[in-house]
């Protein structure tokens, strides 16, 4: 059968596209540093495509021309990009598939197949960009499972320049997204790392967040309301600037992760695209004033769109591997600047800075801005650097994610975690995430890298985002245990300390078992009754966030 997909032109067992090729000549310097970091790798196989193929038994027959089993189609939209994913498709280890992949491109067949799989007793699992990290869209069911894939539904429908809003269909991806809206002079302004693939369906389902949310906000800021097709008819909000009508049932849709009904368009907020937009890198002599400028920063307006400050590991292992990536003669130079300037190693902390507006606004922000960063010992002029900085970080700000492929093929597993804490203990709460994963990693004889950066920021407290990297071990069980390990541990230390198991990924299946330290057992009650209300017959029971039957 030929059938033309989106997910053709992405690697099945890694991150991307197939025809992106960013970093792989840098293979072999990065697996020597990674080397003289975590000891050398081990030797491991990948499983094959044709390996796998024979492992798959589709127990789905339906005879509908968006509907397909083939068993290539069934690979492509079987996993997500959590690290349990990751063991899956390089190691083999607890595999699991959809039976059946649907690409509707209409209400109707939305419709027809919210009947079949009623009819049928299968399973649905909603797909939008398979970019999930927390294993919302690996099946996990012992009945069949048709993946629904929104692709089709991915037009700007309406552009309401008044109100300065859009329709949009909820399986557009972001480069879609900004595409058709920029063609009319307007931007949705919301940048998550996994921009290419991942969908406005997507990211409201799971309450995510972009790089500028400082500017744009957070998902919830953009979406004003949208339709849903449920089990129990259609469920819709209209997208009405503010209200004090009751419950906002907008919070309804927004984190159900697949769990309510198919969410197929939604109006968002747009803006005209700023005049100006600039990023700027600077260097604070360490992280405890760094933190001190952004709360003081926060409490001016300005047109910043953007703070991201790496902790003093983050901003090394950066540069060092900055060496590796970009121009190794500048990361040196700068690094011996730093260095004259007094500027230490394992103190200092790294910043980018995104100003976003009008011409002027940029420029009065820039000028506040970095005058009140001026206040702290700043690593900030020459300029030129400032702006290479910023520049390199904005042209990287999607391609990092190609890094894994290239990390794993040498031998290392990478996995980050994010979570949001006030004020008063967010460098708290960075150590211990950061000591239980070495702890972890200790109990099975390895050496990890981590290290965390804020970049959401919000008036009383800030995201913390953590990168670990390790060795993979040769057994998947074993690697599979290994990463277990590490993930426990920080996730219990976040809780433990009050942190929210998610700022931006979303429950899943990894985050589950720590939900009821944030939502207590009556709002896991609540959220229950919830989605047996919109799902009474449980078909979109993926596992994701609550198990029904406990
Ligand atoms: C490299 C990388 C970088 C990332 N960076 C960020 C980041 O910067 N910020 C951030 O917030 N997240 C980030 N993520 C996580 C992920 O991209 C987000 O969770 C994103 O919102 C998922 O969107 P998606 O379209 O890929 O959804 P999927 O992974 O396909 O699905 C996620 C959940 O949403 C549900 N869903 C999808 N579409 C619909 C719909 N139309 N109706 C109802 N339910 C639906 C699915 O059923 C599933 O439960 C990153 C992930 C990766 C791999």
């Amino acid at each position: 059968m030929d059938i033309s997909y989106r997910n053709q032109s992405r690697i099945w067992n890694g991150w991307g596209n197939k025809d992106q090729k960013v970093f792989y000549d840098k293979k072999n310097e990065l697996k020597n540093f990674l080397e003289s970091r975590l000891g050398k790798s081990y030797s491991h196989k990948e499983i094959s495509r044709e390996e796998i193929k024979k492992m798959i038994h589709p127990r789905v027959q339906i005879q509908k021309p968006y509907i397909y089993q083939n068993l290539d189609i069934i690979i492509d939209y079987s996993f997500g990009q959590s690290f349990s994913d990751w063991i899956r498709f390089k190691m083999g280890y607890n595999l699991r598939f959809t039976d059946a992949v649907a690409i509707p491109s209409t209400i109707e067949e939305l419709r027809e197949l919210l009947n079949i799989s009623r009819e049928m007793d299968y399973k649905i699992i909603i797909y939008g960009g398979g970019t999930s990290v927390v294993g919302h869209i690996t099946p996990e069911s012992e009945k069949p499972v048709i993946t629904v894939s929104m692709e089709k539904f991915n037009r700007v429908l309406n552009i309401n320049q008044e109100n300065l809003s859009a329709l949009i269909q909820a399986g557009a991806n972001g480069t879609e997204i900004e595409t058709q809206l920029g063609q009319y002079g307007f931007r949705l302004g919301h940048y998550p790392q996994s921009f290419e693939f991942s969908t406005l369906g997507g990211w409201i389902a799971s309450r995510s967040s972009g790089q500028q949310s400082l500017y744009y906000g957070r998902i919830e800021d953009l979406f004003l309301g949208g339709k849903l097709i449920t089990y129990e008819g259609i469920f819709e909000v209209p997208p009405i600037p503010a209200s004090s009508a009751a419950l906002d049932l907008k919070h309804f849709i927004l984190g159900s992760e697949g769990r309510i009904g198919i969410l197929y368009e939604a109006t968002v907020k747009i803006r005209k695209i700023p005049e100006k937009e600039e990023f700027l890198g600077l260097f604070f002599s360490n992280f405890e004033e760094a933190i001190q400028f952004i709360r003081e920063v926060l409490q001016i307006k300005t047109s910043l769109s953007m703070i991201r400050m790496s902790f003093p590991e983050e901003s090394l292992i950066h540069l060092e591997m900055a060496k590796y990536t970009g121009n190794k003669k500048i990361i040196e130079y700068l690094m011996k600047f730093l260095n004259i300037k007094g500027f230490k190693e394992h103190q200092f902390a790294m910043m980018i800075l995104g100003f976003t507006g009008l011409k002027e606004e940029v420029s009065d922000a820039k000028k506040k801005v970095i005058s009140l960063a001026k206040r702290f010992k700043i690593f900030y002029e020459p300029y030129l650097i400032a702006k290479k900085l910023g520049h390199s970080w904005e042209k990287n700000r999607f391609l990092n994610p190609y890094l894994r492929n290239i990390l794993w093929d040498a031998g290392y597993g990478v996995d980050t975690l994010e979570t949001c804490i006030s004020w008063d203990k967010v460098s708290f709460l960075k150590r211990k995430i950061e000591e239980a994963i070495i702890e972890a990693a200790d109990k099975y004889k390895e050496k990890v890298i981590v290290y965390t950066h804020i970049s959401h920021i919000y008036l009383n407290g800030s995201s913390l985002y953590t990168t670990y990297i390790f060795r993979n071990k040769e057994d998947p069980e074993e690697n599979y245990n290994f990463w277990k390990e590490m993930k426990t541990s920080a996730s219990k230390v976040i809780v433990e300390s009050g942190g929210t198991i998610s700022h931006q990924h979303g429950v899943g299946k990894d985050h589950k078992e720590y939900l009821i330290y944030e939502k207590q057992k009556m709002g896991l009650n609540i959220i229950k009754t919830l989605i047996e209300k919109f799902d009474p017959y449980q078909i979109l029971d993926n596992k994701n966030i609550i198990d029904q039957e406990n």
